[in-house]
């Protein structure tokens, strides 16, 4: 069959510049794609923080000035020197803009975004190339949906381009005054935006995406039906509901050679489903180093996440003093974000020293070794849209305590010791009570020597690679292409 010709559009991309799910999703869905022998680009800004070599031709695109908010800002987009598994990959310099790290604050974050997306149209233009697909996602690069959408009325090279919008976080829209449009040069999309005349008039860029893309993805099949749902929906479910024909869930896939116990680098001992035991040392050497003493036979409980409201990190250090003072577990919690979360859990740390140690960083190694030296990885959250650690937890054979919710609900299956069937714990209610009921069940198996021996081999067992679920995205290409054309 034909390649598809894809761009990627996005804030983030691992390990260049990653923050969370997204960078490990954008990365391994085009390393899969370009696996398949379809031709992929990708855009992302080229942040400070961003250590890349960019090939010494001259620019891909530009450099040229844009004015942003009344101030004159140059750019460019150069080749990334080396990312040949992932197709080609373009850097967007913008020193004004993208000085420091993923993510600022205030409206400047709007220029930051606009610009990205208004450099993927003149790349394109620049590189004289067509997609067939444009391929958006979060709110981060919404607005591009709509640019495209506005210039395939003009004609022109997009007339054939289709656009999809992949939502990893509804909990982030994107919304700021809406005369900024004016102040980045994009007055012309004010019609298709919604915009009403109030001096005070919001856009929402998420729900501007919504409006215009050809096709609307999110992360996992029950998390598509959630965000149509006034629970779930962040205040977007109407919308989506009118465009439900439009919506699809396709679970996130893994990269399963960098998430691979039996080749980690950054772990103490290598191990597979086939030597599950060898994860023991993993388990001491991560004890050492973090100063737990909590020894080998206790069970050790991690946490690898954001520490956000949507995490249920509040949960989770409401829960852990009753079971730290009955000694029934240790505990390793690596994680960043609000700051109450993170002094709560500096009490606990506190308080149990020995017993619960928490690491206030980002730290890619540490992550690596948590997965393959805790027995238990708990992940309590709110709304999930897909989540990430629970399949790499699998993968290390540590077992998933998840709240049914999202992509959790539709990867973790409860455990039944009488079948010997299932991967993890799960349980139903975000609340203190479900956590508990969660995380003691799953300490009851591990009691059980021959129980948990199948629980893990069942984890370990399975598959969230891409090669199972990427074939899931370009059919939905090749559907849209096939509509395009008719149309
Ligand atoms: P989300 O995208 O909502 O943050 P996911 O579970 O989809 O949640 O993905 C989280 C990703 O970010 C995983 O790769 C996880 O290992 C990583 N991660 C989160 N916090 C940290 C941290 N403090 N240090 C290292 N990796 C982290």
């Amino acid at each position: 069959m034909k390649p598809i010709r894809i761009l990627n559009v996005c804030a983030e991309f691992a390990p260049l510049a990653k923050s969370g799910g997204l960078a490990d999703v954008t990365s391994s869905l085009t390393a899969y794609l370009t696996s398949q022998g379809h031709e992929v680009r990708t855009l992302l800004p080229h942040y400070s923080i961003i250590n890349a070599e960019v090939s010494s031709e001259p620019a891909a695109l530009g450099p040229a000035d844009a004015d942003l908010g009344g101030e004159t800002v140059r750019y460019a987009a150069r080749r990334h020197a080396d990312a040949a598994a992932h197709g080609e990959l373009f850097l967007l310099e913008c020193a004004a803009l993208y000085d420091g790290g993923i993510y600022g604050s205030g409206e400047r974050e709007f220029y930051r975004f606009a610009l990205l997306c208004r450099a993927a149209v003149e790349l394109c233009e620049a590189l004289n190339w067509t997609p067939d697909i444009i391929h958006c996602h979060d709110w981060h690069t919404a607005l591009l949906t709509t640019m495209v959408a506005a210039a395939r009325r003009a004609g022109g090279r997009f007339a054939g381009t289709q656009t999809i919008l992949t939502i990893h976080n509804i909990g982030y829209q994107g919304i700021f005054p809406a005369h900024m449009l004016a102040a980045a040069g994009l007055q012309a999309l004010e019609p298709m935006l919604n915009v009403d005349d109030a001096a005070d008039a919001q856009i929402n860029l998420l729900e501007a995406g919504i409006r215009s893309a050809d096709a609307l993805t999110t992360v996992s099949p029950t998390h598509a039906r959630e965000i149509c749902t006034p629970e779930y929906g962040m205040g977007l479910e109407t919308l989506l509901q009118q465009r439900s024909d439009r919506l699809q869930g396709i679970l996130n896939g893994v990269d399963n050679e960098y998430w691979n116990p039996a080749t980690d680098g950054w772990i103490e001992h290598n191990y597979s489903k086939e030597t599950p035991a060898d994860k023991q040392a993993n388990k001491q050497a991560l004890l050492d180093e973090l100063g737990l003493t909590t020894g080998a036979r206790t069970p050790l409980l991690g946490l690898i996440s954001r520490l956000v409201g949507q995490k249920g990190t509040d949960l989770l250090a409401a829960v852990l003093p009753d079971l730290l003072r009955q000694q029934r577990l240790g505990c390793a919690i690596l994680g960043t974000g609000e700051p109450t979360y993170v002094a709560a859990l500096h009490r606990l740390a506190k308080e149990f020293a020995g017993q619960l140690v928490f690491v206030d960083a980002y730290d890619e190694r540490l992550a690596h070794r948590i997965l393959a030296g805790c027995d238990l990885l708990v992940v309590p959250s709110r709304y999930e849209p897909c989540g990430l650690t629970q399949l790499y937890a699998l993968r290390y054979g540590t077992v998933p305590v998840v709240r049914k919710t999202g992509g959790l609900a539709d990867t973790i299956r409860h455990f039944d010791p009488q079948t010997g069937r299932g991967n993890g714990s799960v349980f139903e209610h975000a609340n203190a009570q479900g956590l508990h009921w969660g995380l003691t069940t799953a300490l009851d198996w591990y009691a059980d020597s021959t129980a948990w021996r199948q629980l893990v081999a069942n984890g370990m067992s399975e598959d969230f690679s891409w090669c199972r679920q990427g074939g899931e995205y370009e059919t939905l290409y090749r559907k849209l292409i096939e509509e395009r054309r008719i149309h």
